[in-house]
């Protein structure tokens, strides 16, 4: 089957086709169903912002191996015993890359995000066909088409992030990025109740659907001074939560400065595995009382991820859909950040 590898680890923004990173269709067997298992005949695979980040070697893995992790699809076999969520052949599909062990320490004590055992080997989601644990596999509603549905993921890391700041209602909140991730949670934050519900983002076209997705403000970081807007915005008072998704450098240390006396900060994007950054702990932390928090992955998340799902408004986020065997162009136009998301098409499917 066809299949979406990095076959050379490096850089997508390189120009010399030598050493540049590089993606291939390659023609690869299909896994084995165990009992356990589902197979689903993958419909559409979004290229996630860390999918580049892994062809440039951040998770170490040695090409040629398989990307994507995004999926929509339908079930084409179920194993004997992969029936104890009433999942059928046919049945319209997404869900967790991730399958968790469900026996250490971590998954025991709440926190299946730090499983020992976490095993996302059954990817590449840019195949024609993925075999999943049954755990790992979520019915879509009715209401949701399969090309919307490859955002489940997605959605599943904002549903993450508000269980991480948990905001009170009416809170003050900045987000910083406005990538898929950033808009996706101007969409639910507004649903959450978010006030003075504020965007920073340097491209226009995001800025635009951001107000369109119910943020009340927008802030271009390179053309206007971010601390100053976001001090007249809260009358001073800075934001209750802000939760930074750009990965910049640049944005990084200015976040504890808007966040408000006793509020949370979220640092979510995948940061430079080198950055360091400065934080006075005299000012935000004993002074300011500000709960500094992190997201990695997104536990417990799927199954209110299904249910918001249809809520989201999802048009932006589909429009730039290319077949399986022009990946490296799917790759290309991700990386030209023309397009909200880029999605593969994996295999025809209808709905
Ligand atoms: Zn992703
Ligand atoms: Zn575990």
């Amino acid at each position: 089957m066809k299949s979406v590898h990095c076959v050379r680890v490096g850089s997508l923004k390189d120009p010399n086709p030598e050493t540049c990173g590089k993606v291939a269709v390659l023609d690869i067997p299909e896994d084995p169903v165990g009992e356990e298992d589902v197979k689903i005949k993958v419909a559409y695979c979004s290229i996630c912002g860390s999918d580049p980040h892994n062809i440039e070697g951040i998770f170490g893995n040695v090409p040629p191996f398989g990307l994507g992790h995004e999926v929509s699809g339908i079930i084409a076999e179920l194993g004997k015993k992969a029936t104890r969520k009433g999942l059928k052949v046919g049945d319209r599909v997404a869900g967790n890359f991730l399958r968790f062990c469900g026996t250490c320490y971590y998954c025991r004590n709440g926190q299946e995000q730090f499983c020992e055992h976490a095993d996302e080997s059954n990817r590449p989601g840019f195949s024609e066909y993925l075999v999943w644990h049954e755990s790992q596999v979520f019915k879509l509603p009715d209401e949701v088409s399969l090309l919307q549905g490859c955002l489940l993921e997605p959605t599943s890391v904002i549903v993450r992030f508000i269980d991480k700041i948990s905001p009170k209602l009416g809170a003050r909140i900045l987000v910083s990025g406005g990538g898929p991730i950033g808009l996706l949670a101007v969409q639910a934050l507004k649903m959450y109740g978010a006030t003075a519900l504020t965007l920073s983002e340097p491209i226009a076209a995001r800025r635009e659907l951001a107000l369109k997705f119910g943020a009340d403000f927008t802030i271009d970081p390179t053309s206007q001074d971010l601390y100053a807007e976001a001090m007249r915005i809260t009358d001073g008072l800075g934001y209750d939560a802000v939760l930074e998704v750009s990965g910049s450098r640049a944005a990084a240390p200015l976040m504890p400065r808007i966040t408000a006396k006793g509020g949370t900060l979220c640092y979510s994007a995948m940061f430079p595995r080198d950055f360091d950054m400065p934080l006075n702990l005299y000012d935000y932390c004993y002074r300011n009382e500000l709960t500094i928090t992190g997201t990695y992955i997104s536990p417990y998340a799927f199954p209110r991820a299904v249910q918001l799902l249809s809520r989201m408004q999802l048009d932006a986020f589909t429009s730039a859909v290319f077949p399986i065997d022009d990946a490296e162009k799917a790759f290309a136009e991700h990386m030209s950040g023309k397009h909200v998301k880029v999605i593969i098409k994996c295999n025809d499917i209808e709905g």
